[in-house]
């Protein structure tokens, strides 16, 4: 079958020819219906030999959407042609953590190996894809599989994120997202579903600040200080009671601490290395910082009936695998009007 691999580090992600995998006991093979392309495979693609961590070669690929092809031996409740979408940050499904569905916050996953596809394991971008466990599959029911796979991801990061934040969201609130991408875009509409909050966009792209009013923000800043300024004027002085940073960049974070009101909320989503210095003299009294990281299996079923309710959805540029490596040019230039989502060739590869 065809599959994108990164192969060499520094290198550009590759189509190669690999056996169709055959799922091993307890495993479900799905048949590929579409892959998202996110910034995070950029970032791990971008890492120096001595911090990437991910095993080469790697397929890309971890927003997953696929039909039951077969199962494995002790795999019992499917059908075959079963619409999937893979559930990624994958835990041991034991630990008290798992035990709450947040695998994302598995406590052994990094000591027993257990790594999501696309991020250690064989990735969506392929024709046929393993899925380790049943437990890791939503039913997608009748909605589109390009329109939805992104949820996955960069609805389900977002969700976790603002959702621990919710309780502060209150009318009359301002909540600022910086990095109206992928998961900003989404973002900015999983806010304006849950909450009454006064929503303001941040990004360096017009194009993207055009994306954020179309998708319900309320303003759209270019960063710098002029942006702080307004979002002072229109907080009455009081700042933000939540950022979400979807860029964590050193220049994004320390936005975000300007910005931040008494009380209030830094999620430092994007993986660009900056920090909140948060301290008595250098952040709001009572201002709270932390990095979350993707989301629970029951907010990914939350995310999925957000979108079948229609009051939140993914801007998507679809591109077949074959054309797949111009979909993460596109992603570097920053040119993608929400996610990029690959789809197999139409030609089958024989089992
Ligand atoms: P993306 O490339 O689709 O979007 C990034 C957006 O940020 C773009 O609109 C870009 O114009 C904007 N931007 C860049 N620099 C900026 C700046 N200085 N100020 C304001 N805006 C700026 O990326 P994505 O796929 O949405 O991913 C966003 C980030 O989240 C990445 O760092 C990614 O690695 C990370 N991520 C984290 C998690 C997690 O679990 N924490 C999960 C998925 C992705
Ligand atoms: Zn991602």
């Amino acid at each position: 079958m065809r599959a994108l691999q990164y192969r060499t580090v520094g290198a550009a992600p590759e189509l190669v020819d690999v056996p169709v995998p055959v799922s091993g006991p307890g495993e479900v093979l799905l048949r590929v219906t579409a892959a998202g392309a996110c910034h995070s495979d950029q970032f791990i693609m971008d890492l120096p030999e001595d911090q990437y961590i991910y095993g080469l070669p790697l397929t890309l690929g971890h927003e997953g959407a696929g039909t039951v092809e077969s199962w494995g031996a002790g795999v019992s409740g499917l059908q075959v042609g079963d619409a999937m979408l893979v559930y990624g940050p994958w835990g041991c499904g034991r630990c008290y953590t798992c035990a709450q569905g947040k695998e994302n916050y598995c406590e052994v996953a990094a000591t027993q190996g257990i790594k999501p596809p696309g991020l250690g394991a064989p990735g969506a971008m392929a024709e046929y894809l393993i899925v380790d466990d049943p437990r890791h599959l939503v039913p997608l029911g009748d909605l589109d599989p390009v329109a939805s796979v992104s949820l996955t991801d960069a609805g389900l990061t977002p969700y976790h994120a603002i959702k621990q934040s919710l309780a502060k969201l209150v009318p009359g609130s301002t909540a600022v997202v910086i990095g109206v991408g992928g998961l900003g875009h989404v973002g900015v509409q999983i806010l304006r579903a849950l909450s009454a909050t006064t929503i303001v966009a941040v990004d360096t792209s017009e194009q993207k600040l055009a994306l954020a009013l179309d998708v319900g923000a309320d303003h759209a800043l270019p960063p710098g200080e002029d942006a702080e300024v307004q979002i002072r004027d229109l907080t009455g002085g009081k700042g933000a009671v939540a950022v979400f940073d979807f860029v964590g960049a050193p220049v994004t974070t320390s936005f975000a601490s300007r910005v931040v009101g008494i009380g209030g909320d830094i999620a430092i989503v994007g993986v660009g290395v900056g920090t909140v210095d948060v301290g008595f003299f250098s952040t709001p009294w009572d201002a709270e910082a932390r990095a979350p990281y993707w989301g629970s299996r029951s907010e990914l079923m939350e995310v999925v009936e957000l979108a079948r309710s229609g009051k939140i959805h993914v801007e998507v540029e679809e591109f077949p695998l074959s054309e797949a490596p111009a979909a993460y040019e596109r992603l570097r230039a920053g040119t993608l009007r929400g996610r990029a989502v690959i789809v197999p060739d139409a030609h089958k590869a024989p089992l």
